[in-house]
């Protein structure tokens, strides 16, 4: 058998075991950092598997299986996410990212040791909420990661997406409450923030294309008999770099911290959600995920999609290895994300058949890194010399 062919039985022999962990968790969605039953779940069906695993890895729901061969060679970094959203459970299908990590992982375990090298496979909690892939890319997870990969279910087959920079503001306000009919003896912290609110929109417009800000009025007093002694506002901040978004949120701080002085309050500004970086784009990467999906028989392929709708902590990742996230068809373009019906996408026929096309995808891109050092070492001067490039912005 060629190892091709060991890879497509691999994953073919063990489509209904795959399918059962997508409907499992499908039936039991859990929310970013308590999907402690969906790592229990995932950690046995990886340790059955062959893998050394490690649970609660970096994050309490986080979780490694390591093949290593002992032999010299690439480390290979498999991503899965597995949390759900609340009131759609697995709406964006993040049971089927999971299901493919595993199958890719166990596929590429029954080649790897022809090549030597290791391979991870890393559960990624919280994508949706907490970020669990910025805690593992701090803690050092893909330090010595030489590609990170996965493939989102989606409503076309695709090869990955440029996402947002975000910056996740709050600021408060602190004034001094007084009744409603003696309003001389109080300050109020709700005038600033609405204020700010007004000042912050004024902002957008001078905004760069492809950049997005966007808040809300978080507490705005108790009682409209009360002059409010406390208000405040939650924003995000988003560009295509985070070097730029950083730049707007100081902006934003020096029109609020002029506002303060107007009405004389006082002002605190925390970063109250996870930062996410933008994704650096990986062509080659691209280019090799693109051949072996056509390769597998799928068409209508779309190339990278340079226009970021969103943000995704799979940018911390891609600042500390080349990474890419392709995406897989599942579902009609009328379906929309983080809906229910993209939920029921995930346990249907097309969900199973995008399973196995995507872990086909996947491990035949492996595959290929392991084969040819020539194309992982093409794929790392890209990465070099892209962050280079983006050092200097
Ligand atoms: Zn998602």
């Amino acid at each position: 058998m060629t190892a091709k062919e060991t890879l497509t039985q691999s994953i073919e022999s063990n489509i209904e075991a795959y399918m059962e962990l997508v409907q499992t968790m499908y039936d039991n969605p859990e929310i970013g950092n308590e999907e402690f039953e969906t790592m229990a779940l995932l950690v046995d069906y990886l340790t059955k598997a062959g893998f050394e695993t490690q649970s609660a890895y970096v994050v309490p729901t986080g979780f490694l299986a390591t093949y290593d061969t002992h032999k010299p060679g690439p480390t290979i970094a498999v991503m899965c996410e597995y949390d759900a959203l609340p009131e759609v459970g697995h709406g964006c299908g993040h049971n089927l990212i999971a299901a493919i990590g595993v199958a890719t992982g166990e596929a590429v375990k029954k080649v790897i040791d022809t090549y030597g090298g290791k391979l991870l496979v890393v559960g990624t909690p919280a994508e949706e909420n907490f970020g669990g892939k910025v805690s593992m890319a701090d803690a050092g997870v893909f330090d010595d990661v030489d590609v990170a990969l996965m493939v989102h279910p989606a409503t076309n087959h695709g090869v990955g997406s440029r996402s947002s920079a975000l910056y996740p503001l709050k600021f408060e306000f602190f004034g001094q409450t007084a009744h409603g009919c003696h309003p001389d003896l109080g300050r109020s912290a709700l005038d600033a923030a609405v204020m700010s609110y007004v000042q912050i929109n004024l902002l957008r417009q001078y905004a760069a294309p492809n950049s997005y800000i966007h808040g809300i009025i978080k507490d705005g007093g108790e009682a409209a008999n009360v002059i409010p002694g406390y208000a405040s506002l939650e924003y995000y901040f988003r560009a295509p770099t985070m070097a730029y978004a950083t730049y707007l949120k100081d902006r934003a701080v020096k029109a609020v911290e002029g506002i303060c002085l107007a009405n004389d309050v006082t002002m605190k500004t925390s970063v109250y959600e996870c930062p996410y970086d933008d994704t650096v784009i990986n062509y080659g990467l691209a280019e090799l995920l693109t051949e072996k999906y056509q390769e597998i028989g799928l068409t209508d392929i779309a190339p990278v999609d340079e226009i970021a709708t969103g943000s995704t902590d799979v940018g911390a990742v891609s600042y500390k290895c080349p990474t890419i996230q392709g995406f897989i068809k599942i579902a009609g373009e009328e379906v929309g994300a983080h809906t229910i019906e993209m939920a029921n996408a995930t346990i249907s026929p097309e969900g199973k058949q995008g399973l196995i096309d995507a872990a086909k995808g996947l491990s035949f891109t492996i595959l290929e890194l392991l084969e040819k050092p020539e194309v992982l070492a093409k794929i790392q001067k890209e990465q070099e010399e892209t962050l280079a490039k983006l050092a200097k912005v």
